[in-house]
This record gives structure tokens, C-alpha cells and sequence, in this order.
């Protein structure tokens, strides 16, 4: 499963980021510090195929007013 975070107070200065569900910074959305999502930023997924994840969050963005950059983290490659 995939998931991306997005995060409210770095949303403009950092890359979004899709990743694995057992990737240590995602934890099937629970996140590194098994915070999950809350008022800081939210998890996104679980989506069943890394394409589903990329085509959200493109989806997404299209509602902000900034084109954030979108990457894969290390975890996905
Ligand atoms: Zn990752």
C-alpha cells in the first residue's frame, strides 16, 4: 500500500513525498513517530497501487493555489 503526507507547516518548502506503507517514515500512515495524522498534516492512503497515490496527490494539488514538487521517496525506487 502507498501512502503521501501532506504537511501544513512545510506544504511550500518541501517535497511531497509517496511512500511504501513499511517505510519507517510512513508506517501504513501512521507516520515515524506513530503520530498519524492530526492538526499539523494528515496522511493520505492507504492506495492499493503507487499510480493511484501519484494520481491523487496531482489531483489534489490542482485545488491549491501552489504547485508543490512531488517526488518518491527512497523507499518507492
Ligand atoms: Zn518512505
Amino acid at each position: 500500500m502507498y501512502y503521501f503526507y501532506i504537511n501544513y507547516p512545510n506544504f511550500k518548502d518541501r517535497t511531497i513525498l509517496i511512500h511504501h506503507g513499511d517505510c519507517g517514515q510512513c508506517k501504513d500512515g501512521n507516520g515515524m513517530f506513530d503520530s498519524g495524522s492530526n492538526e499539523k498534516g494528515f496522511w493520505a492512503g492507504p492506495f492499493k497501487e503507487f499510480s493511484h497515490a501519484d494520481e491523487a496527490l496531482k489531483s489534489l494539488i490542482k485545488l491549491f493555489n501552489y504547485q508543490p514538487e512531488i517526488g518518491i521517496h527512497s523507499c518507492c525506487q
